[in-house]
Parts: C-alpha cells; sequence; structure tokens
C-alpha cells in the first residue's frame, strides 16, 4: 500500500469526490474548499512536485492545465476567471508530496497571495 495520501486516493484506497479521470489525470473535490470551486488535479504517477518534472514528464504538466481548463468550462468559471496554484515545497506552502494543480475559482481572488 503507498504511504502517500495523493497515490491512496489516486488508487481509490481512500474516497474522494471525482471530478475527472482519465489514463493519467485525476481530479477530485478538496476536501477543505478554500473556494466555492476547488478541484485537484493530480498526475496518477507520482512526482513530488514541480521539481521532479522532467522532459519526459513535461507534457503531463500540460494536459493537467487542458483537463483545468476543461473543467473550469464545465463549471462555467472559465470566463469570469480562476486561478491554478501549485505551491512547491515548505515556503511554497506544499503540505501534500505529489504533485497537484489547485483549481480554484467562483470568488473574486486577491493578489498578492497570503
Ligand atoms: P498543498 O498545500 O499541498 O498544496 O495542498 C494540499 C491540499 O490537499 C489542501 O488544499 C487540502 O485541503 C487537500 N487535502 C488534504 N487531505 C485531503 C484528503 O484526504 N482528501 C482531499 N480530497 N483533499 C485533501
Ligand atoms: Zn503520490
Amino acid at each position: 500500500m503507498p504511504e502517500c495520501l495523493f497515490c491512496r486516493i489516486v488508487a481509490k484506497e481512500i474516497p474522494s469526490k471525482t471530478v475527472y479521470e482519465d489514463g493519467e489525470i485525476y481530479a477530485f473535490e478538496d476536501i477543505n474548499p478554500q473556494a466555492p470551486v476547488h478541484v485537484l488535479l493530480v498526475p496518477k504517477k507520482h512526482l513530488a512536485h514541480t521539481l521532479d518534472v522532467t522532459e519526459a514528464s513535461a507534457p503531463l504538466l500540460g494536459r493537467l492545465v487542458l483537463a483545468a481548463n476543461r473543467i473550469a468550462r464545465e463549471r462555467g468559471v472559465a470566463e469570469s476567471g480562476f486561478r491554478l496554484v501549485v505551491n512547491t515545497n515548505r515556503e511554497g506552502g506544499q503540505v501534500i508530496f505529489h504533485l497537484h494543480l489547485h483549481l480554484l475559482a467562483g470568488r473574486p481572488m486577491e493578489w498578492p497571495p497570503g
């Protein structure tokens, strides 16, 4: 059994609310949403963070963005706007060390982020 929480969610060992799934991507509702739309998108293959992305896995990042775009359109927030966030390591605010995109939308986002 994998130790990584998001690997276990991908494997359906831990339940989650599925938003989208294909052969290499899994998207699910964040358990503690920070906005009306808060979806997490992860590669099914374990990568700890963006520092693990290689030339070989770089296209996967593009497909994560495409999946996020699709979800944003489905949720009706593409035109109003949304934010994609990828936290990396401690000062980046990363808590779960399995690469993930946060798709946040449904309220005005502030800048600079906290
Ligand atoms: P990070 O700070 O690592 O970028 O974000 C981790 C995110 O994972 C947080 O937004 C947190 O709410 C979410 N999260 C943590 N544990 C679980 C869980 O068991 N299920 C789901 N669906 N989300 C989780
Ligand atoms: Zn993992």
